[in-house]
């Protein structure tokens, strides 16, 4: 069955922003008959929380949103990224953040681009750099050796769209010391469930349009079907920048201090055209994705 999904990361509680976008992910998924799947990406072992998964989740559902079960949790899925890590290209990176960051200011880099430094390493120098890593108790990363520079994927919104492909980190850098492996990264986790999951349509933030071409290489060398992505865009505060918790009572418990969850729904109902409209139920019926403002939206609170 096809199939859409919300995938928060549970490293606190779902404000405004995270809402509507949950919201509109559903929508589009129950519009179009697919199933619509919730999935606790808990990847990041430091910022992520079983309690704030169930908060997320029953905030999800206070909101009147009904998913699929079973909800899902990355944390669960170790041997299912193992499993698809083996079928790819990979190379160890000992690169730190700080390298990164200092390769991709250099004159003619691409910003936000990995610039290859341990790509075309030779087995000596390997050797030298996991031993330099191993006296600062760390464990190298793993990247893929991608075969292209740019992939192309399509946009509900933004159509045909051609973005740079890099060698994304697969898994992150490890703990020696405590014998602890890295996390696995974001881009491997999301490809790999989306693909397990039957996934096609992938609605979320536009702040992760950059990221589609690179997920959909990787999905296409794995042998996953490239799902329709929906980048919707964001909900900012009053200078254009990313909701955040410090913009004010914006999450779901804060802002049910002050009023009804008809009126929350309502309020998102208006930020994605529909006025009026006071239950997801409603939104089901309403909703006109062709309504949906371009533009990023302005928190008022
Ligand atoms: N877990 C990601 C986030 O909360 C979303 C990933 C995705 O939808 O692909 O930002």
């Amino acid at each position: 069955m096809p199939a859409g999904r919300y995938a928060p990361s549970p490293s606190g509680d779902l404000h405004f922003g995270n809402l509507r976008t949950a919201v509109l992910a559903w929508l589009f998924a129950r519009q179009t008959d697919r199933a619509c799947y919730l999935r606790v990406e808990d990847i990041d072992s430091e910022r992520s929380s079983m309690e704030s998964a169930a908060r997320q989740i029953s905030d999800l559902e206070a909101l009147g949103l009904n998913f699929d079960p079973p909800v899902t949790y990355q944390s669960d899925n170790d041997e299912r990224y193992r499993a698809a890590l083996g079928k790819l290209d990979v190379y160890e990176c000992y690169c730190t953040r700080r390298d990164i960051r200092e390769a991709a200011s250099a004159p003619h880099a691409q910003p936000g681009m990995y610039p290859g430094t341990c790509r075309d390493l030779t087995e000596a120098q390997r050797k030298a750099k996991r031993a330099e890593l191993a006296e600062q108790g760390r464990m190298p990363a793993l990247r893929l050796r991608a075969g292209c520079a740019e992939w192309s994927v399509r946009d509900f919104y933004a159509g045909e769209v051609v973005g740079a492909v890099d060698d994304v980190i697969l898994r992150r850098g490890g703990n020696l010391n405590q014998a602890q492996a890295g996390d696995w990264a974001y881009n491997l986790a999301v490809v790999v469930d989306d693909g397990e999951q039957g996934i096609d349509q992938v609605v979320r933030g536009d702040d992760l349009m950059f990221s589609a071409p690179a997920q959909a290489y990787l999905a296409h060398l794995l042998g996953y079907a490239q799902p329709e992505y929906v980048h919707v865009p964001l909900v900012v505060n009053s200078e254009g920048r990313r909701l955040a918790k410090r913009d004010g009572a914006v999450t779901l418990r804060e802002m049910l201090r002050e009023k009804e969850i008809a009126e929350v729904v309502g309020q998102i109902a208006v930020s994605i055209g529909c006025p009026g409209v006071e239950s997801v139920d409603g939104l089901l019926t309403d909703f006109d994705p062709g309504a949906l403002p371009r533009e990023p939206w302005v928190w008022s609170g």
